[in-house]
């Protein structure tokens, strides 16, 4: 597997909206401008320079290697946050400094285990460019699973694309998993460990491959309750978003 050398890029904002009514998840796309192309892997992250006192952020990527003359970030919306309020307040055709790609989250080509796919947040953004490279750009029949939490309803995004996703490659099933959920909610509720746990009790994960994204505790506590269903610990792959 290849991985190119970390550049320095100019990009100019093209485009950028928020995913949700609840203005916590913005998506914003860039075009480059020198250099004009970049060459990434699905899973892999961008350093963008958030103000003039030179603050960096990461955010991972979320499109696909195959749109090569520009990216979309998605970044969760922190309050007072350097990069959250950089990005909310960035206008269309501003120029952004970044270095990229950056990072070795990214799909192994060593094997041909079953692949499961865990996120909570924000921890979506390089798993949903590793899915849609997998399944669109490289036809993958494997199976794949994948467990995403987020706290509510209002937190949801991506749904309509993901569900379009999994009727068109039924190799790939989705859940999604509430913490903080309405009463109205029927699907799994809880941790995704839970849920996890739930799943494939009876099952369990021998012969499956784990990559795991978002904060500290979900991933340590998803790591552990994976090598309890026989997952490989060497077959658990993870970013943690610090
Ligand atoms: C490899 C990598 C890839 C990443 N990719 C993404 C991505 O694609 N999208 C994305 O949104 N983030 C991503 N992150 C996290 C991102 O880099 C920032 O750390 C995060 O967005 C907060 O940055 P900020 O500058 O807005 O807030 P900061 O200025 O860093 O923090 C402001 C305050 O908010 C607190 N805080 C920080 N994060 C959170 C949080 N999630 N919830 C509550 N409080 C918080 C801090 O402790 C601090 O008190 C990634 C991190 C890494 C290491």
């Amino acid at each position: 597997m290849d991985i190119a050398k970390p550049q320095h890029f100019t990009a100019r904002v093209s485009e950028k909206y928020y995913l949700t009514e609840n203005e916590r998840f913005l998506l914003v796309k860039f075009e480059l401008v020198k250099p004009d192309r970049i060459s990434f892997l699905a899973g892999q992250y961008v350093s963008l320079l958030v103000n003039e006192k030179g603050e960096r952020r990461s955010y991972s990527i979320a499109s696909t290697p195959d749109e090569n003359h520009g990216f979309q970030l998605l970044a969760e919306m922190v309050e007072k946050g350097a990069g959250s309020e950089f990005l909310r307040n960035i206008e269309i055709g501003a120029s952004v400094e970044l270095v990229a790609p950056l990072g070795k989250f990214v799909v192994s080509e060593e094997t041909r285990s079953k692949l499961l796919f865990v996120a909570t947040g924000s921890g979506i953004v390089p798993i949903w460019s590793m899915i849609n490279d997998l399944l669109i750009n490289k036809q993958e029949k494997r199976q794949i699973r994948l467990h995403w939490g987020v706290a509510r309803e209002e937190d949801i995004f991506w749904f309509d694309n993901l569900e379009r996703l999994a009727e068109a490659h039924p190799n790939f099933v989705f859940d999604l998993v509430l913490s903080k959920p309405s009463e109205d909610w029927t699907l799994c509720r809880g941790h995704v460990q839970d849920c996890l746990q739930r799943d494939f009790a009876d099952t369990g994960l021998a012969g499956w491959e784990g990559y795991l994204c978002g904060g500290v505790k979900m991933v340590e506590e998803t790591s552990k309750v994976l090598t309890e269903l026989k997952m490989d610990p060497t077959k658990i792959h993870n970013e943690k978003f610090v």
